[in-house]
Formats: structure tokens, sequence, C-alpha cells
């Protein structure tokens, strides 16, 4: 049976982040013939449709308020609310990002339906939809049908491949307009401050180089640094390395911090807590750099280098740059 299904574009800086492309992905394989919807917020809204399209939207639906060029809790709320009403789709579909884990959880509470959080997969059978999803702090995975009703669904980054545009196609355009009165907003971006942290966005890198307490120090990020500047990586981070004040939360990655799943994920001087595990342990291929041959994270390793980080980090380096 044909399913309608609603595309949350997830926008940053006026760009789409690929989990919305991936999010279009799967929408295209439950859909079967039913109409694909792009919702865009946002004044850049417009001037998106184009690549929404290229990747399977059949309409896309703006919103081009300037009170959702940042996202604040309320503006998307009511813009998300009154488009599901618009639309009226049966699946819908955001990314499992800040923006998605906040804004869909309180939309469909409010209208009343279900949500399937952080699947790394959907696909049809019999005509169902199937929602994959990790449990266990991702030790085993979960399969989940909903029944009846309007189903909402984050989707894990960078598990879905968003797949190839098409640039021959393209979509009915409609911007609906949303009333985003000062009385009706209770909170106002004024000015947004950048962490010097931030780099390549840590939940969809395709690289990660991690650091753990093992670093020592703050200084101690810098090799892994130079390592991630060579091969265009993320720079995360236990919490373990966080706790001691040797770089930001922002970097945490578990169970308590970003849950990433990228093709490369370098562990520097990281034990391998459960807690660790939970954030990092469908990477697809994880390298771990230890000096104790001993430490856990060499069991969920596919390569693992038992020596001193500040001796094989560098020398990662340097062999990366000469490729
Ligand atoms: P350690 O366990 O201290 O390990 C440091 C490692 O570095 C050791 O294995 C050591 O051999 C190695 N090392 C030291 N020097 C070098 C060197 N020069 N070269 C190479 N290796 C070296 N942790 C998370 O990471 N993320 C979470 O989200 C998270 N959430 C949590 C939630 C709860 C409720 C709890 C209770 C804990 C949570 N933790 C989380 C903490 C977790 O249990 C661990 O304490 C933490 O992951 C340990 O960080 P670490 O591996 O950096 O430090």
């Amino acid at each position: 049976m044909s399913k309608h299904v609603l595309v949350l574009a997830d926008v940053r800086d006026g760009k789409l982040r690929n989990v919305s492309l991936e999010s279009l992905a799967a929408a295209r394989t439950v859909a079967e013939d039913g109409t694909i919807t792009a919702a865009v917020f946002g004044s850049s809204g417009k001037d998106l449709a184009d690549t929404l399209a290229h990747h399977g939207a059949d309409k896309v639906v703006t919103v081009l308020n300037q009170e959702l060029d940042q996202y604040t809790t309320d503006a998307y709320f009511q813009a998300f609310k009154k488009v599901v009403e618009h639309v009226q789709p049966d699946v819908i579909f955001t990314g499992h990002t800040a923006v998605g884990k906040d804004v869909s959880p309180r939309v469909a509470a409010r209208l009343g339906t279900g949500l399937v959080s952080d699947c790394t997969n959907v696909e049809l059978a019999e005509g169902k939809i199937v929602f994959t999803r990790p449990i266990y702090a991702g030790k085993a995975f979960v399969k989940k049908v909903v029944k009846e009703g309007t189903v909402f669904a984050t989707l894990r980054p960078n598990n879905i491949s968003a797949g190839e545009p098409d640039t021959s196609r393209t979509a009915v355009i409609e911007e609906l307009q949303v009333d985003l009165t000062s009385d009706s907003l209770r909170t106002l971006v004024k000015n947004i401050v950048k962490k010097s942290t931030e780099g390549v966005d840590l939940s969809e890198a395709r690289i990660i180089v991690s650091g753990g307490r093992g670093v020592k120090s703050a200084d101690g990020f810098k090799p892994l640094q130079e390592l991630a500047d060579v091969l265009g990586a993320a720079v995360g981070a236990s919490r373990g390395a966080c706790d001691s004040g040797y770089c930001d939360y922002a970097l945490q990655i578990g169970q308590t911090g970003k849950v990433v799943t990228p093709d490369l994920y370098i562990a520097c001087g990281i034990s391998g807590a459960i807690q660790h595990l939970a954030g990092m342990s469908n990477s697809k291929v994880i390298v771990a750099i230890n000096k104790d041959p001993e430490a856990p994270i060499f069991q969920v390793a596919d390569y693992g280098i038992v020596g001193d980080l500040f001796d094989v980090v560098p020398m990662l380096t340097e062999e990366f740059k000469k490729l």
C-alpha cells in the first residue's frame, strides 16, 4: 500500500545536512508509489528545494519565516505541527539530530501519534514499515512495526545511504504561511557564538579521531587534531577526557554524549568502557591505539595498535600526508 511520507529537512547555516538526504532515501524505500513531501524551514527554504527534489521529494513545503533561520523549540514546533496537519502524511522522518530529537516527540505527543526514535534502518515487509533501532546501548537491535496510525521516526545519521541525486527531477513547491508572532514565541535567538571546537560536524563525520583520558591534557589533543586535519576528520572524545577538562563536552561520544556511525573511528587513549562503546561501536571500521594490550576497546576494534599514542598518532599523520 502506498504511503505518503513527510521528511523534515535539517538545515544548518542555510545548508542541508546530509541526514535530510538520507531521510529522503528512507522515504523512497517505504513510499512505494505514494507521495514524498519535504518540509524546509527558514528563509533559505526555496534555495534548497531543488536538492530535495533531486533526492526524491515530489513536493516541497516551505515555511519561510526568518524566525526559523535558527532552531528554537517554539518556532519549529509550531511550524512543524502545522505542516504535519496540512500534509496529513502516514509517516514522518526527521534526523536523529538535536533538531529531530527535540521537535519530533513534541509534535508527536501533541498530535497523539507514535514515534520510533534513533532508527538505523527502515524497510518494507508485507506492506508494513519495519523500523530497526539499537537497544541495550547498541548491543542488540530490535525491529518495530507500528500497527496503525501516523508514525514519526528519527533516523540516525550515516546509516542509510543518501544515494545519487537525479538532477532531472523537479518538485511542486508550496509556501505555507505560519503566524510566528513574538507573542507566540517564548524564545528568541539573538546571536550564535560558535565554539572553537566546531569543525567537521561530529554526528555526520565520515572519519573521527577520538581522544580519551590517555591524551593527558588539552595540549594532548593537538596531535589528534593534526591527524584529523590531514584526514578531513572530526575530533571526538570520551567522557573521561571531557571530565578531565581536556576538551569541551560538545565532543563527548557515548551513551550520554553523541552517537556516531562514521566509516572510520580512531580511538586514541580510550579504554573502551561500555558507555563509550554505546556511542561508537557501530562505526564501520574501528582503529584503537592504546598502550594497554588488555584495554577493552581492542575487543571491538578491527585494527589495534598497542603503543603510546604520542608516538603512533604523529607517525600516522606523516604517513597519511604522503597519500
Ligand atoms: P580511561 O578509562 O581512564 O582510559 C584511558 C585509557 O588510555 C587507558 O586504557 C590507558 O591504557 C590509555 N592510555 C593512557 N596513556 C596512553 C598513551 N600515552 N597512549 C595510549 N594509550 C594510553 N564515557 C564516555 O566516553 N561517553 C559517555 O557518553 C559516557 N556516559 C556515561 C554515563 C554513565 C551513567 C556513566 C556511569 C559513565 C559514563 N561514561 C561515559 C564514563 C565511562 O564509564 C568511562 O569512565 C569513560 O569512558 C572512560 O574514559 P577514557 O576511556 O578516556 O578513560
